[in-house]
């Protein structure tokens, strides 16, 4: 018996159990650190798919009945074993992702935030009403849950990216069915368990685990009203035209090229730690990570100097060793991806003043060796017409751009065909003002790198980076899960005699 591989058959969740489902197409799990196979993820079929729509649009009647009060106390209750269960839910991301433990407790922190959000429910559903809008008659506007929603979510924040959805859309009384990327899907199970052991009825919530097929049935199926995407770019536009053709409500977050404006009176210290940790966090694979530094004026040379010292003395470490400030790629291929950027990089003439190609995991920790691993990279003299510079590279490169002043440095950005987040360092409150006014971005930070919204503000892009008009969670994930319902009411004693044929008006 090979005692060193043991793997784990990852299987759904349908109706408040494990279920394997009657695919037989599997996909292996692996632990980047060590490239070894821990686990095989079960890849639905549509039937598998239809299981899960059924069990949520049998659960939706009595669980859209219960007052709000009472699904916000189940969501207490889980944010409660949350709490208890967090660190087990970090190993579970760092041990499938790669990324370091403790960015794997911040990404369940910050999960954690939208639980406690979706635990105020009965005051987000509150609706409005106003007395006599005519003689004798009231008229109210509500908020109802849509029925089955859906969320399809990416490899990068396998508990944040669902907790974005789940919590608000099951506390304002949908119920949902999770397709989780089948690259590191063990946690979403255990969250699975936790909502289930938190009291959550049978079928609210459950879990189709699998790629293109599963898709693809959950966003045909008539029972699915809504879904919420994010992933890449091309996926997001799939998901949003085939969703709206098909008459659903559709919020699809799609890919980003993040830059962050570096003024010449910033605080340069402040800078280099700014862009070090946003650019090489989780080794670049967040899509708020900070991808373009661009330099505005004399500003250039040393900030440059000094990120090429701390780029190369980079703790690239097993993800689980705490001294670790950037873990392994998630995969093989996309380490072969971002590598081939990187020759690309040079192609096209821009400087590669560090190399993470070299870097092969030997001195990552034990096993490491045949993990998937890459440096941190840097390339200065980037131009707007590079590759590298256009495209997504979702990996640990940081590519400098020069520009001679504000003005060009916003146009830059502003004439990006992503939006997602961006950055201004600067200690000049009227630049920083301009910034926030001018720039053509979703998510914006003065001398803040990773500008992710807090729970009841709202996350999304602008351009290629969202498609769809309402953000992730906050008061807009409210209204996205929700539909308005507009009721006039008058009584007997109101109303007058015989038959009106003119267009009603105030009385
Ligand atoms: P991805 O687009 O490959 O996968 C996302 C989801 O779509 C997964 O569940 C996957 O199984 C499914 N999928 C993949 N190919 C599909 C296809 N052809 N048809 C239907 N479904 C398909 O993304 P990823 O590699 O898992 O995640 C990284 C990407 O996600 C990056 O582009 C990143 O910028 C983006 N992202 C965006 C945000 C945001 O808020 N805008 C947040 C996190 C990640």
């Amino acid at each position: 018996m090979n005692a060193a591989i043991s793997t784990a058959s990852i299987t759904h969740f349908i109706h408040g159990q494990r279920v394997a489902g009657t695919s037989v197409r599997t996909q292996p799990v692996t632990n980047p650190a060590t490239g070894a196979v821990t686990g095989a993820v079960a890849l639905a079929n549509r039937a598998d798919v239809d299981a899960a729509v059924a069990s949520a649009a049998a659960a939706f009647p009595a669980w859209a009945d219960t007052p709000p009060i009472r699904r916000a106390r189940v969501m207490f209750k889980f944010l409660e074993l949350v709490n208890q269960h967090k660190d087990e839910l970090a190993h579970a991301i760092t041990a499938e992702h790669g990324k370091v433990f403790t960015d794997a407790q911040g990404e369940v922190a910050r999960g954690i935030d939208i639980i406690e959000f979706a635990c105020g429910i009965p005051q987000l559903l509150k609706g409005d009403f106003t007395e006599q809008v005519s003689t004798g008659m009231d008229n109210w506007t509500l908020r109802q849950p849509l029925g089955v929603v859906a969320g399809i979510t990416p490899f990068n924040f396998p508990v944040m990216v669902p907790m974005w959805m789940f919590p608000v859309a099951i506390a304002a009384g949908n119920s949902f069915v999770l397709k989780p990327s089948p690259t590191d899907p063990t946690a979403s199970l255990l969250m699975a368990e936790l909502l289930k052991k938190a009291g959550l009825p049978d079928g609210v919530f459950n879990v189709v685990q699998g790629d293109k097929e599963a898709v693809d049935a959950l966003i045909e199926h008539p029972e699915v009203k809504a879904v919420s995407f994010v992933g890449s770019t091309p996926i997001a536009n799939y998901i949003y035209e085939t969703g709206a053709r098909l008459g659903k409500r559709v919020q699809a977050l799609g890919g980003a090229k993040n830059h962050m404006v570096v003024m010449p009176d910033a605080d340069i210290d402040q800078v280099v730690d700014a862009l070090i940790g946003a650019a090489y966090g989780s080794a670049g694979e967040r899509c708020m990570a900070i991808s373009v530094a661009v330099l505005v004026g004399d500003v250039a040379d040393q900030v440059v100097q000094k990120l090429a010292e701390r780029t190369r003395t980079l703790k690239v470490l097993d993800g689980e060793n705490l001294a670790a400030e950037m873990g392994p790629i998630v995969t093989q291929a996309a380490r072969e991806r971002i590598a081939g950027y990187i020759a690309l990089g040079e192609q096209e003439g821009a400087q590669l003043l560090v190399d993470g190609r070299g870097f092969d995991g030997a001195t990552a920790g034990a096993g490491c060796d045949h993990g998937f691993w890459l440096g941190g990279t840097l390339f200065d003299h980037v131009t707007p017409e590079m590759r590298i510079y256009k495209e997504e590279i979702f990996g640990p490169v940081l590519a400098c751009v020069r520009v001679p002043d504000f003005a060009q440095a916003v146009d830059l950005v502003n004439a990006h065909e992503f939006g997602n987040g961006v950055s201004c360092f600067t200690r000049d409150g009227n630049v920083a003002r301009e910034f926030g006014r001018r720039i053509q971005v979703g998510m914006v930070g003065i001398n803040v790198p990773i500008p992710v919204p807090m729970a009841w503000q709202g996350f999304g892009g602008w351009k290629k980076s969202l498609f769809g008009d309402m953000h992730a969670y906050g008061e807009e994930g409210v209204r996205f899960y929700t539909k308005q319902k507009s009721i006039m009411q008058r009584w007997p004693e109101s109303i007058g005699k015989g038959a009106e044929f003119v267009m009603p008006t105030a009385k």
